[in-house]
């Protein structure tokens, strides 16, 4: 169906951070299938280990252990200090486990029709209850009635949801992106994870994470709730988890760890072999690789050349970044530089109406950087120049 207008080129293979398409022209992918492709493409790896548990066994349903997804469970919970984990196969899923825990919590302590806080300009995903979660109308026009619970605040706005808590008794959670992705790379202030900690431990809410964009090493840290000193009760992971591959995942600390019981959720396909043998291998190989630290290096060393190159520039509103996820706001629309980036053999993202988004693969090199900021500077210099062009 036509749920998307896809841009005029098709992609037949790739390697590292590089696609090539059917006419075998070569271009460089700085957006990763959006946050997806964190080892680029046709990571060996990542394919031998496709390759090998495929041969084995791709699914039985959790009606049996899956030692493949024990496994995984382990290794995330290891990274996050989180302690339990429901395997879905999309983000959306991820967040709707994450929804009906927060029901259930409520349900469980007694609050009459429980709510969820969540943050203008988020994103949560395009099933009922994460687009009704979403906060962007553009998201949930036609397709209401949207799901109740919801209680919508600005984002980085501490003042608004201790007025949230100071008015309503039926709040049991918060879920909010520690950097809103679709929103815009929108960067909070340092603090504003421990203070929503701290208001949901004095209300005894649920601090829940979507870091369906901001995990996986992505930020410069395995998750980006690891820059402050706090643990969710529940996180979301998907995109960058298989690296291609369908796999999400919701997270409960020990806080959380027993209201979902048996019989409360499922899913036919998570958590199955194929999908967990492979997230198994996209951590070992980022492990392996300090492809956290790469992130760290990366991210500062392209947000330090654009930040010279651009900020100052007429037009050009801010640039933002935190690990590999980089935004360069501009004055005005720019959703046609990402055709124009396609032309240069560049694959950049333009999200928010107004900001280029950069989700460049966690595997970056500095040359494949240097061309990335050339080309991005070339286009936006020539933006601003011709206004009227767009
Ligand atoms: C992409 C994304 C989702 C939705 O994930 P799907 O796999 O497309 O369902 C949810 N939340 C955030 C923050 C995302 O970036």
């Amino acid at each position: 169906m036509q749920t998307y207008a896809p841009l005029d080129v098709t992609f037949e293979h790739g390697e590292g951070a590089y696609l090539w398409d059917s006419n075998g022209e070569k271009y460089l992918d700085a957006l990763g299938g959006i946050a997806v492709c964190g080892l680029g493409h046709a990571h060996p790896a990542v394919t031998q280990t496709i390759c090998e548990q495929a041969s084995k066994l791709l699914h039985t349903s959790n009606l049996y252990h899956i030692d493949r997804q024990q496994k995984l469970a382990d290794q995330l919970c290891e990274l996050s200090g989180l302690s339990r984990v429901f395997f879905s196969n999309s983000g959306a899923e991820a967040n709707e486990a994450a929804i009906k825990i927060a029901r259930l919590y409520g349900s469980k302590n007694k609050v009459k029709d429980p709510a969820i806080i969540v943050m203008d300009n988020s994103f949560h995903g395009r099933t009922m209850a994460t687009l009704s979660a979403t906060g962007n109308r553009k998201v949930q026009a036609g397709f209401e009635p949207l799901v109740q619970g919801f209680i919508r605040a600005p984002f980085n706005d501490v003042d608004a949801i201790k007025n949230i808590a100071d008015n309503n008794s039926n709040v049991v959670a918060i879920l909010v992106e520690p950097v809103q992705g679709e929103g815009g790379i929108q960067i909070p202030d340092r603090d504003y994870l421990n203070q929503l900690r701290e208001i949901c431990d004095q209300n005894n809410w649920l601090l829940m994470l979507d870091e369906i964009q901001t995990g996986m090493g992505r930020t410069g840290q395995w998750f980006a709730f690891q820059h402050n000193d706090i643990l969710p009760d529940v996180m979301t992971l998907a995109k960058a988890l298989g690296n291609g591959v369908p796999i999400g995942a919701c997270l409960v600390s020990e806080s959380a760890a027993d209201i979902f019981q048996p019989g409360n959720h499922g899913s036919t396909f998570g958590g199955n072999p194929l999908c967990c043998a492979t997230a198994s291998a996209v951590i070992d190989t980022i492990a392996d690789n300090s492809l956290v630290d790469s992130a760290v290096q990366m991210g500062q060393y392209l947000l330090n050349a654009f930040t010279g190159k651009l900020a100052s520039l007429d037009g050009v509103r801010e640039v933002r970044g935190l690990g590999l996820m980089i935004g360069i706001e501009l004055e005005e629309d720019c959703g046609d530089l990402v055709a124009q980036a396609l032309d240069k053999k560049l694959l950049i993202n333009v999200t928010a109406g107004n900001v280029i988004r950069l989700l460049p693969p966690l595997i970056i090199s500095q040359q494949q950087a240097d061309t990335i900021i050339e080309t991005v500077c070339e286009l936006v210099t020539n933006r601003l120049q011709q206004p009227a062009a767009a």
